[in-house]
């Protein structure tokens, strides 16, 4: 077993699991897979490939000569995170509500918030992550497209998480009663079956995503790195809410492998003061200053490993001392080859708010899309009690 770096789970052998289910398909179900932002920069390295590899398209072929009927991106639903969270974040500063406003797709965060500071519950943005909101989505939306009962889809997640094994079993996250997404394998869980199905890895050919929920912008991309999700968040933010389409996408301030950073945007006069926080020695240290009134933000980025989900704990391990930053280097050089670079602009999101979802934050988006949080810090301390 290998320790989770954010303390959130032990990892756990879910890939044989999902061998003996994918060398055992039953008739009449479909296998669904979906890929993390980040998995695509690191699992070259679990064949030999140099550090900061983009291996999108042989990751989708590896997934389908696995026994995958569709493979989807994530980052399609890391796009509908920003629609979700971002217009939360609009409709916060245009109506008001709850000051500063956190990010929330990384469950190693909601962990440590719901035990150590569960006085800011509310204010989490209440948007499930986007693994959570992409098979959400898959188990309705695409469920009806191809004609099959939610019951009948098998959706696994692969994730550089550990603590993304825990997200899906917090009864919260059921949607009409049903778990949404029924295994998480991490980066490394999935080389491990690569291998032992003995798929060449390296000389497989460049595959793309199905369709309709495969297409992605830049900007899902950049959730894979610390202070990704806040320059998409702005991205959208900025431009619904001024009108105008910024000149320059890139928030130099917000990139960057610093463990606390912070910036200022201008949005119609309004001077928004935005943070980002990864690897929780950081976290603790800026939310306790912003507990102490030493700092104040309006929007704030956390994110639990190090460089973010590129630094996860289900990911190759790697001793190169750059590791983190040859990751986050072909993370960003994703975004920059994209030919859509703003979520809002994403072709199949625009569809799936038309066909199904309505508009961001409608009804059927907070039922299938959102969450919510839950005082954990009591019985964390009773724990702590019985054991000393
Ligand atoms: Fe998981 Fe990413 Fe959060 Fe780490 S930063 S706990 S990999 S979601």
């Amino acid at each position: 077993a290998y320790l989770c770096p954010v303390g959130a789970i032990y990892e756990t052998p879910d890939w044989k699991k999902v061998w003996k289910m994918l060398n055992n398909k039953e008739p009449g179900k479909v296998y669904v897979a979906q890929t993390a932002p980040s998995v695509r920069v690191a699992i070259g390295e679990e064949f030999g490939m140099e550090p900061g590899t983009v291996s999108t398209g042989k990751m989708v072929a590896a997934l389908r000569r696995l026994g995958f009927d569709y493979v989807f991106d994530t980052n399609f639903a890391a796009d509908l995170t920003i629609m979700e969270e971002g217009y939360e974040l609009i409709h916060r500063l245009q109506e008001g509500g709850k000051f500063p406003m956190f990010t929330s797709c990384c469950p190693g965060w909601v962990n440590e918030m719901e035990k150590e500071w569960p006085e800011l519950r509310e204010h989490l943005s209440t948007a499930k992550s986007p693994q959570q909101m992409m098979s959400s989505v898959v188990k309705t939306y695409f469920a009806q497209k191809i004609g099959v009962k939610p019951e009948d889809i098998v959706m696994v997640s692969v994730m550089p998480c550990t603590a993304k094994k825990d997200e899906i079993t917090r009864p919260q996250q059921l949607v009409d009663g049903i778990k949404v997404t029924d295994y998480v394998i991490t980066t490394r869980e999935l080389g491990k079956l690569i291998k032992l199905k003995g798929i060449p890895f390296v000389n497989l050919p460049e595959e793309e995503y199905d369709s309709p929920l495969g297409t992605s912008t830049g900007a899902a991309a950049l959730f894979g790195v610390t202070g990704g999700v806040m320059e998409a968040a702005l991205r959208t933010a900025y431009e619904v809410l001024t009108g105008q389409r910024l000149a320059k996408l890139v928030f130099e301030p917000v990139r960057g492998l610093d463990g606390i950073r912070e910036a200022e945007i201008d949005i119609n006069g309004r001077k928004l003061k935005v943070a980002i926080a990864h690897g929780m020695a950081n976290v603790k240290k800026l939310l306790k200053e912003m507990k102490e009134g030493k700092r104040y933000y309006d929007f704030v980025e956390i994110m639990a490993c190090m460089g973010g989900c590129i630094g996860g704990g289900g990911q190759p391990k790697n001793l190169d001392p750059d590791i983190l930053k040859k990751r986050a280097a072909a993370i960003y050089s994703i975004d920059e080859m994209s030919v859509l670079r703003r979520s809002h602009e994403n072709p199949d999101i625009i569809k799936l708010y038309e066909e199904f979802l309505e508009k961001p934050n409608s009804h059927i988006a907070h039922h299938l899309l959102h969450t919510h949080y839950t005082d954990r810090s009591k019985a964390v301390r009773k724990a702590q009690k019985t054991v000393s």
